[in-house]
């Protein structure tokens, strides 16, 4: 691994007439998620030299709980390589597992075995390791790691997922001390609250999820949701999708996201999205697979409590623990006391998160609602800074939420880093 020289990368950035020039140095992907994976692996097949940086599926095994299962189908849970036989049924097959379709839920370990299976494969070459910090100099990225090594990149790819963006409402924030409130994300091991009571704010999946497995390790969930309905998901009718009846496929055709010509409109449409004005994409992303457990969830939530159509109001610790003054839509009121506070609150793009990018640069990001501006390329107002996963789904649609969107990304982003050209944000 490259050594600090000790003489700063800022420094000589900084030179005027320096030999550097973006084309030259590397495109440096930090995050080793789906979407930094598959960047990585495209930009791999276009000869671009690269370094790319993170623990490979961290968030996968260190911010989802343990026991969960993938609402997305096998189909729709491979990581995008140009080259074939990386699929996850490449990998399933490689292990000696059988194919398998769309009534089959992904347990979550198996998601993480197959993305360090893709890494091992695919990128050999990643250094598992964090980025401390980028800086802007000279329209060139001073990169600094934990290790302490600093050089100077061309492009860099920030794929660092969802984890910075958890979101917590603002009514709730210092309501209640550390210790009794904390977002999912910060859970591997839900059984750490057996024998407690947990409230669970939201109703979309994770809620639902963590619920379901805080009540099987002995926990006793309550969920509070908004909304005056939990939905779930229904079975897939068969197991391939091109086995549902003609007319069926017709009128609901297949897609990564599920049946359905919006669906299908999401999957392939990115570039289409992009152009449509800022409030009709901010409600794609939030309608398009709005919040709802998975099919196979239902059974495990049937005895646990859901207080439906329900508001927080105020929040407060008593004696050690957690009482939340609850309001209905008529304006009842009930108090909920509970050990601890789940906030299953989901994620919120705002680039002000992003700790590892030095303020000056996060302020030459031209945003809207926190979201970065991006090209049709991926690549932010500051050029050669691009940004990918979630923190693109406000662009291109709801597709980049998931896995799925890994190849639409990584095909347009590296072909944007190769050409070294761009497109206004
Ligand atoms: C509970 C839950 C369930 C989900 N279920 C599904 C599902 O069923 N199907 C689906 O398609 N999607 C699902 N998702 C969404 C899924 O997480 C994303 O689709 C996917 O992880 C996005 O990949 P990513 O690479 O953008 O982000 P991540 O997987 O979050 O990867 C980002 C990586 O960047 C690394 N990183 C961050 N900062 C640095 C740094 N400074 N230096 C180096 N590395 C860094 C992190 O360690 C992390 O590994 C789920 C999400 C959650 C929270």
């Amino acid at each position: 691994m490259p050594m600090n020289t000790g003489f700063s990368v800022r420094h000589r950035a900084a030179r005027k007439g320096g030999v550097h020039s973006p084309g030259r140095l590397p495109a440096v992907v930090i995050g080793a998620g789906p979407y930094g994976l598959a960047t990585a692996a495209w930009l791999s097949a276009a000869g671009t030299p690269r370094r790319v940086f993170g623990e490979p599926m961290e968030c996968w095994y260190a911010n989802m709980p343990a026991g969960m299962y993938l609402k997305s189908v096998p189909a729709a849970s491979s990581i995008s390589t140009p080259e074939s036989g990386y699929r996850l049924e490449d990998f399933r097959a490689a292990r000696g597992r059988g194919p398998v379709g769309d009534r089959y839920p992904i347990p979550v370990e198996e998601m993480i075995a197959y993305g360090r299976w893709f890494q091992e494969r695919r990128l050999p070459e990643l250094e598992r390791e964090k980025v401390r910090a980028v800086e802007h100099v000279d329209g060139l990225f001073a990169v600094t790691l934990e290790s302490g090594e600093e050089f100077l990149a061309g492009k860099v790819v920030m794929a660092t997922g969802q984890v910075p963006f958890a979101y917590e409402p603002p009514e709730l924030t210092g309501a209640l001390p550390g210790e009794l409130v904390s977002h999912t994300s910060r859970h591997r091991d839900l059984s750490r609250f057996s024998g407690q009571r947990v409230a669970v704010l939201g109703a979309g999946q994770s809620a639902l999820e963590s619920a379901a497995l805080l009540h099987e390790a002995g926990a006793l969930p309550t969920v509070i949701a908004r909304a005056a309905s939990v939905a779930f998901g229904s079975p897939p009718d068969t197991d391939r999708p091109s086995d549902r009846p003609r007319p069926v496929r017709i009128l609901q055709p297949g897609s990564a996201l599920g049946p359905g010509w919006s669906h299908v409109a999401c999957c392939y449409g990115g570039g289409v999205i992009r152009h449509l004005p800022q409030g009709t994409r901010m409600r794609l992303l939030h309608n398009v697979l709005g919040p709802s457990g998975g099919w196979w969830l239902r059974p495990r939530m049937d005895d646990i409590p859901v207080l439906r159509g329900r508001t927080i109001r105020s929040a407060g610790a008593e004696d050690g623990t957690v009482q939340l003054d609850l309001v209905d839509a008529d304006g009842h009121a009930r108090v909920l006391r509970a050990d601890h506070l789940l906030l299953a609150t989901g994620y919120r793009v705002d680039v002000g998160r992003l700790g590892l990018l030095a303020p000056e640069l996060r302020r030459e990001i031209r945003t809207f609602q926190g979201v970065p501006r991006l090209s049709a390329g991926f690549e932010s107002s500051v050029p050669g800074l691009y940004f990918t996963g979630l923190a693109a789904a406000p662009t291109f649609g709801p597709v980049l939420r998931f896995v799925a969107g890994t190849g639409f990304a990584a095909r347009r982003l590296v072909r944007s880093v190769a050409a070294g050209t761009r497109t206004r944000p």
